[in-house]
């Protein structure tokens, strides 16, 4: 009963350890590891897996008087199911390599020989296993703790039971080994969602650019920016031309399609580090960093003469031609803070609107 004790107390650290452990790769790697994450991403989560395979080494359970057990695969297995087959390869020969630190011998090459083993195998399963969730995590499991299982039969002394050790090591790992597949998932799911959230309240729903929070963070950061460098940066403010009109004869579903079209036009005819935003209704704006006033009026007249020669297709395959107006303000000509900046680009609009439209004022 007292061992029983001990055993699972020794659990409990190994357990312990491991929530910390993928705590912490959790918050080194940015974003969710996938095998289409990065291979940076990818094989730093091998590298760190190993690392925390090497903690769990030093908490290994005492199962018998003779025998000690270690949970080192479970990283691994993480390693293999998110990362793929080339991290957990490197996460193996790291651990399997960290072996020789005790000294070479029959039984560390033995270990080492396993340890890649179990690497390559659960790298095959979770490529081959992919997307079949929970039971790809049982699998992954069951693979790798028969290998090691197999090596616990070859190494123990004959004065052990082999039986009993292996059975302990079942019912220590196969638990600890679904807990921390669960955990990872875990964190992973949180992380996914923190940064869809991020990105949606961004977005505008309809045409996918930036929406109005997006606008003035970035307005803010920009202002932050020329402030520490000077370097100057313009915005654009332009509203379609008419659109009422579109709408009244076409059809609200008509006009949202034209607003897409024109989102995707104003990103491709802005210089690629623009940044288009939709600032409700069909009014959008652009903020060009690093830029003059007089680039600035040269990018307008750009994007301005190419919404003017686009067709843009309507939902009953006609197309029709539109126009805007645009409005400019310069960061530094008299205007510092974003109220200023977004007043004067309004003024520079209206002033367009007023004297004819379809013409860019600054
Ligand atoms: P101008 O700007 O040239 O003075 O004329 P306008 O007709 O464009 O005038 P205004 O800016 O006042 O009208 C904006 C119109 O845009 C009103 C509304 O019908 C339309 N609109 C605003 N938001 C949306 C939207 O999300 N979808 C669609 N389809 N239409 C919208
Ligand atoms: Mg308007
Ligand atoms: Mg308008």
């Amino acid at each position: 009963m007292m061992e029983m004790m001990e055993i699972f107390k020794d659990w409990i650290a190994n357990i312990s350890v491991m929530i910390a452990g993928f705590y912490i790769v959790g918050k080194l790697i940015k974003e969710p590891v996938t095998i289409y994450s990065k291979y940076r991403e990818k094989y730093r989560m091998g590298y760190l897996g190993a690392a925390i395979g090497l903690l769990l080494m030093f908490f290994s359970i005492q199962v018998t008087d003779e025998v000690m057990i270690d949970l080192r695969h479970i990283p691994l297995i993480l390693v293999a199911y998110f990362a793929g087959i080339g991290p957990a390869i490197v996460c193996a020969g790291i651990l399997a390599f960290s072996r020789f630190f005790f000294g070479v011998s029959d039984s560390s090459i033995l270990a080492f020989a396993t340890t890649i083993i179990v690497g390559v195998s659960v790298g095959l399963v979770g490529k081959y296993f992919r997307g079949e969730g929970f039971r790809t995590n049982i699998l992954l499991n069951i693979v790798s703790m028969a290998i090691i299982s197999i090596h616990l039969g070859v190494v123990l002394p004959e004065s052990v039971s082999n039986f009993e050790v292996v059975v302990y090591f079942w019912i220590v790992a196969i638990p600890a080994g679904l807990f921390a597949l669960l955990f990872f998932k875990d964190i992973q799911k949180s992380k996914r969602l923190v940064l869809q959230l991020a990105n949606d309240s961004q977005t505008d729903y309809l045409t996918g650019v930036g929406n109005v929070r997006f606008f003035y963070r970035r307005l803010n950061e920009y202002i932050r920016g020329a402030q520490k460098k000077e370097k100057a940066f313009a915005l654009l403010l332009l509203d379609i031309d008419h659109f009422k009109k579109v709408n009244d004869t076409y059809g609200h579903d008509a006009g949202d399609q034209i607003l897409m079209q024109l989102s995707e036009l104003l990103q491709s005819s802005a210089r690629y580090t623009d940044e288009v935003s939709r600032n409700g209704g069909e009014e959008f704006s652009i903020l060009l960093p690093q830029c003059s006033a007089g680039t600035a009026r040269e990018v307008a007249e750009r994007i301005r003469k190419a919404v003017e020669n686009y067709k843009f297709k309507l939902p009953d395959g006609r197309f029709i031609h539109l126009t805007i107006s645009i409005g400019i303000s310069h960061y530094g000509d008299g205007a510092f803070l974003p109220e200023e900046l977004y007043k004067k680009a309004d003024e520079a609009l209206y002033y367009a609107k007023e004297t004819g439209r379809n013409k860019v004022c600054i």
